[in-house]
């Protein structure tokens, strides 16, 4: 179902007691009037103490930043999709730009990946992006298609319900140069157009598709007010208590 939704993606940050502390200072400030859900993604690490202290919150989910590719069995240093939901973790994110662009994760990996998080009932944070090379030739929305069609659109309808999309320009990422909200807005549409084109309306005005790139409490308001900019995935502004507490508040 489309819900409204933030996501913090802490990525390779903070201490066990910075992430402890980090996210005592969400919880507290959570009232009971907070609109969308809440993603928090912590190292792989911290994952189980995180969980511990936010899940009888309703609103707060956990998700991994990734998973292994591979099942199980003799893969030194790798974390299965199996054991980040024996958790009871409910999300992972998959395909963020820094590993496609960092370890070449392409699109048919993802896809794989995609494959043994829904098998192992984790939902998936997909990320799509262009670069800011793919904007000025003008291939951006191809670009978009092709992650999302050579990733997803294997997909039956029912398996689609567990994917969130985050559209995350790899321009905007940790940049400080956010997407405009019309920028961000078209994108989002030409999204949800292209789920509509594969799986008809009802399925694609369900989905819900978020922005990520340099997203903080100053400019939050004005993208998710977008008609199709569901929330944020936010990075470096999540380290940050009360700018993510802004965020959140920003619908
Ligand atoms: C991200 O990496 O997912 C991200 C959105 O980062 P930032 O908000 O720091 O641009």
């Amino acid at each position: 179902m489309r819900e409204k939704i933030v996501a913090g993606n802490w990525k390779m940050n903070l201490t066990r007691r910075e992430a402890i502390s980090l996210t005592k200072e969400i919880l507290d400030s959570l009232d009971d009037n907070i609109i969308p859900n809440i993603i928090l993604s912590p190292p792989f690490v911290y994952l189980h103490e995180i969980h511990q202290m936010s899940k009888n919150i309703t609103k707060i989910k956990i998700a991994s930043q990734d998973i292994s590719i591979l099942e199980k069995g003799s893969f030194t240093g790798e974390v299965s999709s199996l054991m980040i939901s024996s958790l009871s973790i409910d999300y992972t994110i998959l395909g963020h730009s820094e590993r496609r662009e960092l370890l070449k994760e392409d699109n048919l990996h993802i896809r794989k990946k995609v494959d043994l998080a829904i098998k192992n009932n984790l939902k998936v944070i997909f990320c799509c992006g262009e670069t800011e090379i793919h904007r000025t030739r003008q291939v951006h929305f191809d670009w978009i298609r092709t992650q999302i069609s050579e990733s997803l659109f294997h997909l039956s309808p029912d398996c689609l319900t567990n994917i969130i999309i985050a559209y995350e320009p790899i321009w905007a990422i940790g940049t400080g140069l956010t997407a405009s909200p019309d920028q961000a807005e078209e994108m989002h549409k030409f999204i949800r157009e292209i789920f509509t084109k594969k799986y008809g309306k009802d399925i694609s005005q369900d989905i819900s598709i978020i922005y990520g790139g340099s997203c903080n409490s100053l400019n939050a308001r004005e993208l998710f007010s977008q008609s199709n900019i569901d929330g944020g995935l936010i990075g470096g502004a999540s380290l940050d208590a009360k700018s993510f507490n802004q965020i959140i508040k920003s619908f």
